[in-house]
């Protein structure tokens, strides 16, 4: 038994995913299995069979209350968004994906409730995120569904193209960052394809941020970005290349 950081119980605790398991399980698809790439100092980058779970954070009813929630990101990110985006190319360059039927509130809701379990859980790999003060009210996004998302909380999502020499590497997930947009506080989520940046703030996210925002737009917009001149795709490299010669 142990305090279920939702509902503040005492309860046995169950295996929960923070960045729900069909993103890592799309990894190995292919049959490999996914490499979870970790930029911290002293961890070298791990092949894991599942995923990344902790198995002290939430009781099994408070666990069941994010199905619906991750149901909603996994369809859109992974299973649907080919079929529900429609790609928007300029000048023959792949700019943007866009989607009218989207239920913008609730994809807000997935990534405010993946950033709450992130904060909350003690593995490494989410060492980066910390939302202090806000914990409590993205916890809310989760506890009190009928009520609407704070403001506190947005978000912009891109989406990367690569060759297909880079491919595989779009789909690697990195563990989440913080980072700032003129001073202010946000966190970079993976998954897979799909890159969601996240404002945690009580100021008002600077454009272009606050255009591109879920619930902003009727159109949804989900921003193209080139992997292959990513320093993303850089790091990536570097760190698998570490890992192989850290493995042998
Ligand atoms: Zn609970």
């Amino acid at each position: 038994m142990a305090l279920c950081r939702l509902c503040s119980k005492d309860r046995n605790l169950v295996k929960a995913h923070i960045v729900p398991e069909a993103f890592f399980r799309a990894l190995r698809a292919g049959g490999e299995i996914p490499l979870l790439i970790t930029n911290l100092r002293g961890h070298y980058p791990k092949r894991s069979q599942i995923g990344v779970y902790d198995q002290g954070i939430l009781c099994e009813d408070c666990e069941s209350k994010f199905s619906s929630v991750d149901s909603y990101g996994i369809d859109v990110f992974l299973n649907r968004f080919e079929e529900l985006f429609q790609p928007i190319n300029h000048q023959g360059t792949s700019v943007a994906f866009q989607a009218r039927d989207i239920d913008q509130e609730l994809l807000l809701r997935f990534l405010v409730a993946t950033l709450w379990r992130a904060s909350v859980s003690t593995q490494p790999y989410y060492d980066r995120v910390r939302l202090g003060p806000y914990e409590s009210v993205a916890a809310n996004a989760v506890s009190v569904p009928e009520q609407p998302v704070s403001g506190i909380f947005s978000a912009v999502l891109s989406c990367w193209t690569a060759t297909e020499e880079h491919d595989y590497f779009t789909q690697v997930l990195m563990n989440p960052v913080r980072e700032q947009w003129s001073g202010i506080n946000a966190y970079r989520f993976y998954f897979g394809r799909i890159v969601a940046y996240i404002k945690v703030s009580n100021q008002q996210s600077p454009m272009p941020f606050r255009e591109l925002a879920l619930m902003n737009q009727q159109v949804l917009s989900v921003v193209t970005r080139d992997f292959d001149k990513s320093k993303d795709l850089s790091a990536m490299i570097g760190v698998a290349k570490a890992s192989r010669a850290w493995r042998n």
